[in-house]
């Protein structure tokens, strides 16, 4: 099978989004702001939202240095095409939460992120967040719908915890371990897991615009990525545990990785053994990880892909510039599945760190939020900052 083949399921997948009717009960699209849309993680978002189904973009946010320009004039447009014409006019904003929209994503610098959320989310805001700031909070969400959706009944928790009204703050996780948990879950749900080592060659755009400079990663290497082995080490206890009623209660994986930046643009590539709880042939672990399949809850929604895993035969696959796509950049490429002779398998895996790994990964977070009646149409009271009408499915 070629990795560009998308496999979409009910939903038309980011490349061909327009056919998915709004979810039921929802009158009209929800507008969304991007917080940091001028970054690359941003630059994706605001062109997944020009036609989303569900979705309409009114507001832009930066910082100081962006803020008061028009979105064309501020952006440095990194992405193939033009920029979006609904975001070419838009007044880039500063992070004051007051905007005009239903909910925000955040692509923000990790340096602004964490306080910039919880100001969203205080003032009623479902923010729907790239930065690493809150991942790991034990009240917040780390979420990949195919993995954990359950762990959204953690919302009402936070809320009460933080006295937030109508606002939250749901995460997606690093862009390697968004891949990596995508494997990973099929498999602890087939055979159960035991330790995971990872080795991971990371594209340069995983570290933002300018990233690192190229004189420092021309024809190099290097083995060093700050803190990104203590987010694969830490996030996938978190991803692939359990949301208590009370609590996030860990996987309890052995889990060790080894992060290098290597001279790609994008994907993330991760050469990975793994222990099995339970015995099992290369040809049931192939079959494992072919087979998974998402719910029929996600399949309603846009972005999402029927089968989120793709399996390669070729021996020299999965490759960034050849696989990087699949799926429409929301699928987790595998190949080389063969046994380990210190664990039980292992295999490479490849993912788009700014798609699967980032916008995409929020864009899908986002649907499954208002597929599941978590985000509401804001009403501008007169004279007052914006309110949201109740909150029905969260407070009963
Ligand atoms: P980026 O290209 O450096 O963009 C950062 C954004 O934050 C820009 O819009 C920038 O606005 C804004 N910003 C910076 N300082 C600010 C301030 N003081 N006040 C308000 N806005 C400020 O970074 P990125 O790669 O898009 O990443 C964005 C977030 O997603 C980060 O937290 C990152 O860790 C996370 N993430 C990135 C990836 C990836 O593959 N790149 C994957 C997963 C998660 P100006 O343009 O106005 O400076």
């Amino acid at each position: 099978m070629s990795a560009h083949s998308s496999e979409n399921g009910g939903g038309n997948g980011l490349a061909q989004q327009g056919g998915n009717p709004l979810p039921e009960g929802a009158r009209k699209k929800w507008r969304a702001g991007v917080l940091g849309a001028t970054g690359l993680v941003g630059q994706r978002l605001v062109k997944l939202l020009a036609g989303h189904p569900w979705f309409e973009l009114t507001e832009v946010a930066a910082s100081e240095r962006s803020s008061g320009r028009s979105y064309g004039e501020a952006v440095r447009w990194h992405l193939d095409g033009p920029i979006p014409e609904a975001a070419r006019s838009l007044v880039v904003k500063s992070l004051d939460p007051s905007l005009d929209c239903d909910f925000v994503f955040s692509a923000l610098d990790s340096s602004v992120a964490g306080g910039a959320e919880e100001d969203f989310a205080r003032a009623g805001y479902p923010v729907v967040s790239n930065s690493k700031n809150h991942r790991m909070d034990p009240d917040v969400p780390l979420l990949i719908p195919e993995v954990n959706a359950s762990h959204l009944d953690a919302i009402p928790a936070q809320q009460k915890n933080r006295g937030y009204h109508g606002g939250f703050i749901v995460t997606n996780p690093n862009c390697s371990t968004a891949g990596l948990v995508l494997v990973l879950k099929p498999l602890a749900d087939a055979f159960g897991l035991e330790k995971v080592f990872a080795v991971t060659l990371q594209a340069v755009s995983g570290a933002g615009y300018p990233g690192v400079a190229s004189m420092d990663i021309h024809a190099n290497v290097i083995p060093f990525i700050s803190g990104e082995e203590e987010k694969m080490e830490s996030e996938p206890q978190k991803l692939l545990g359990k949301w208590d009623g009370g609590r996030f209660i860990d996987a309890g994986l052995g889990l060790s990785a080894h992060c290098n930046r290597v001279p790609v643009l994008e994907g993330h590539l991760e050469c990975i053994s793994v222990s099995l709880k339970k015995i099992a042939c290369l040809k049931e672990v192939r079959e494992a990880l072919r087979n998974f399949e998402i719910s029929a809850e996600l399949r309603s929604l846009p972005s999402a892909i029927r089968h989120p895993v793709v399996v390669l035969d070729g021996q020299d696959r999965p490759q960034p510039r050849r696989d990087v796509h699949a799926g429409n950049g929301m699928a987790a490429v595998v190949g080389r599945l063969r046994e380990c002779p210190l664990l039980d398998i292992k295999l490479t895996l490849l993912s788009h760190n700014l798609v699967r790994g980032a916008a995409g990964a929020a864009l899908l977070n986002a649907e499954l939020l208002a597929a599941r009646g978590l985000l509401n149409h804001r009403v501008q009271a007169q004279g007052e900052k914006q309110l949201s009408e109740p909150l029905t499915r969260l407070t009963s």
